[in-house]
């Protein structure tokens, strides 16, 4: 059919143009028709003429009488095989021309001999050499161009003769089987692909139709294995012998790796669908795509202020897109009754006002060129429920213009609502806790108060009862006053105090005697003290320095542990009842107050925990006074701690900084 190793460079140039563009001037210069001839080509169409020249010299001036003129058919054949169609014709009828001038030179006015007879000769050889020469150059041409789209296709093309020889092979052939064209050609193909092929099928596909296609399997020169889909065709001779066979295959082992690749993928993208822990669904956005893009081309340059500001055109790209599939989480999370209800649906059926807004921001964002937005919303469920969801969508091929979005839905309602309810519950605990501080001062000034109140009320009745003698002792009385006065005095101090604590500042630093002020202290309940029958003894350190603080509040300290020891003794024999107050060094730089009792002790196992504010055993107490106490002593920089003593009771401790450690 044609030569086996042909190839597009093989074929003059004409014909590569021609195959291409068919000669048009205003096709780009690539695709124009290539007019310049090469030199080698240039060199046979010069040779062609001097032929031409030397067999016209020969005609005329050698006594031959134009039997040389049949020479002039080589002229042709040279010429055919460099130029085309119209380039022969020219040359045949150009020899033709020569053939008919010799004669006339050599022969005009003869009558009808021999050379009328050779010149007839003549020219009939060179036009049938010139027709000749013509329909070979188009069959050529019509072959090459054939060869040409051979090899434009990627599979294989090859043609066999009837012993399986190789007579051709193509480009397709060449990547797929790895043996180049030069190699391939005059191989017997089986033996060089070890081809494995159902022999019968093949068989009767020729016997019936002369073609068969199928499977069939063969081996690359790198050795591997591939399976192909070939279509086989038999080739005959004019008399019907078969001459051949051409095949086309492609290669199915690619193509099938391909193709498991593609359903493996599906498949875990179907999987993860579907087993995903949150609703998920695909939608076609390319409505809403297009939308922005004609904003884009009106010169819009701001999308999401634009949607804002025109709701309608939002509303309308809202209902432009379409949900494509859904996993199950997603037909819970929109209260779907299945998942069919969702498919095909508009978006906008979810939409609220949020979710509008949260739109408008997405597609600005889209426009802008986000391949993943995400934003919180508010959709609402085909029941009508509100929902709270974070939303994040996913262009899945950023070339198909939104055509395919992936969208994943979080729900946070429930996580919305924890969140309201903890936040109501620590407002109602901060405001609990304010309650409570207030409770705590009321309780603080109810029993710090106390003590002076009742020891007003006190002096108040004795004073009645030295102003009702019948003789009114005037300095007893005036006595009574000075008290009153003085634990009135105290009552406002102890208040000041509190009011100053609450509000956390340091306490003043005011250099003091310790014993002078737990003197005064112990004064102030010695009423107390001798109603109930308690024995008191004090001893302080002589050397030691004074300390820095406030003065009524550490009496406040000393007050209250002494009156607790008072009242922890209330129960034992009015006989045993110690109260043992003392000062001593603590350590570098303080001094440690210690208030002994001999009363019943504490019950608690952690003795620490007296000092929490409302902790308390007795029937009346407030169970604030050890908690003031340690506020006292911890502003001051000091600490306060309570043991059992071994022999009964209880002993409190505080310690103060001495002046000279501040110093
Ligand atoms: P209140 O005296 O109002 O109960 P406090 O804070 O002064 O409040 O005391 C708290 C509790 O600590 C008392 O109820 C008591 O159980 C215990 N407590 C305080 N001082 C002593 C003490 N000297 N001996 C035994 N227990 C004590």
């Amino acid at each position: 059919m044609f030569e086996p190793a042909a190839s597009p460079q093989d074929l003059p140039q004409e014909n590569r143009a021609g195959a291409i563009s068919g000669g048009d001037d205003a096709l780009p210069p690539l695709l124009r028709p290539q007019k310049r001839w090469s030199r080698r080509r240039r060199l046979q169409i010069l040779a062609a003429a001097a032929a031409a020249a030397l067999i016209f010299a020969a005609d005329v001036l050698s006594p031959l009488d134009g039997a040389v003129a049949v020479l002039y058919t080589a002229v042709v054949l040279l010429v055919a095989r460099v130029a085309d169609r119209r380039f022969v014709l020219a040359a045949g009828a150009g020899c033709c021309v020569l053939v008919l001038v010799a004669f006339v030179s050599s022969h005009w006015g003869e009558a009808f001999n021999g050379a009328y007879v050779r010149l007839g000769v003549s020219l009939t050889a060179l036009a049938i050499t010139t027709l000749l020469a013509v329909r070979s150059w188009s069959a050529e041409t019509t072959a090459a161009e054939q060869a040409r789209m051979l090899e434009l296709t990627h599979d294989t093309v090859t043609i066999r003769d009837a012993d399986d020889r190789i007579l051709y092979w193509n480009d397709g052939a060449e990547a797929l089987y790895g043996w180049t064209r030069k190699e391939a050609v005059g191989r017997i193909c089986r033996e060089l692909l070890e081809t494995q092929y159902p022999a019968e099928e093949v068989a009767k596909g020729f016997a019936a139709a002369g073609s068969w296609s199928g499977e069939l399997t063969r081996r690359r020169r790198d050795g591997t294995r591939i399976v192909l889909a070939s279509r086989w065709l038999v080739r005959y001779h004019s008399d019907g012998r078969p001459a051949g066979i051409i095949e086309t295959s492609a290669d199915l082992t690619a193509e099938r790796k391909a193709e498991a690749e593609r359903r493996r993928s599906e498949e875990r993208y179907g999987a993860i669908f579907r087993a995903a822990g949150f609703a998920i669904w695909e939608a076609d956005w390319s409505g809403r795509f297009e939308a922005v893009e004609d904003l884009q081309k009106a010169g819009v340059g701001d999308i999401g202020a634009y949607l804002d500001a025109h709701r309608a055109t939002l509303r309308q790209m809202a209902s432009a897109a379409e949900i494509t599939e859904a996993n199950e989480e997603a037909v819970k999370l929109f209260e779907a009754p299945r998942r069919e209800a969702l498919i095909g649906r508009s978006m906008s059926i979810f939409s609220t006002t949020a979710a509008e807004n949260t739109l408008a921001h997405l597609l600005a964002q889209l426009a802008d060129g986000a391949a993943i937005v995400e934003a919180e919303t508010q959709f609402c469920t085909l029941r009508g429920k509100t929902i709270d969801v974070l939303l994040r969508a996913c262009i899945v091929a950023p070339g198909e213009g939104w055509r395919r979005m992936i969208i994943t839905a979080i729900d946070l309602t429930e996580r919305n609502l924890t969140q309201a309810r903890l936040d109501q519950t620590l407002a109602e605990l901060a405001h609990a806790a304010r309650v409570a501080l207030l409770g705590q001062f009321a309780a603080s000034i109810a029993h710090e108060v106390n003590q002076p109140l009742a020891a007003i009320t006190t002096y108040a009745q004795s004073g009645r009862r030295w102003l009702t003698r019948e003789a009114p002792a005037a300095q007893e009385v005036r006595d009574c006053l000075d008290h009153i006065i003085e634990n009135g005095k105290r009552a406002g101090e102890v208040v000041a105090g509190l009011k100053a604590l609450t509000k956390k500042g340091a306490a003043p630093k005011i250099p003091l005697h310790l014993a002078e002020a737990i003197e005064e202290a112990v004064a102030l309940m010695r009423r107390e003290l001798t109603t109930g029958a308690i024995n008191l003894r004090q001893s302080f350190a002589a050397d030691l320095p004074r300390v820095l603080g406030d003065r009524v509040q550490i009496q406040q300290v000393v007050i209250n542990l002494a009156m607790n020891g008072a009242q922890a003794m209330a129960a034992i024999d009015p006989r045993r009842r110690d109260l043992f107050v003392a000062t001593q060094r603590e350590g570098a730089g303080f001094a440690r107050i210690s208030v002994r009792d001999s009363g019943e002790g504490i019950k608690e196992q952690n003795p620490d925990a007296v000092f929490e504010p409302f902790f308390t055993t007795k029937s009346s107490g407030t169970g604030m006074g050890l908690s003031i106490c340690r506020s006292i002593v911890e502003a001051h920089g000091g600490r306060i701690w309570a043991e059992n003593n071994d022999g009964g009771g209880a002993t409190f401790h505080f310690t103060l900084p001495l002046e000279e450690a501040a110093a």
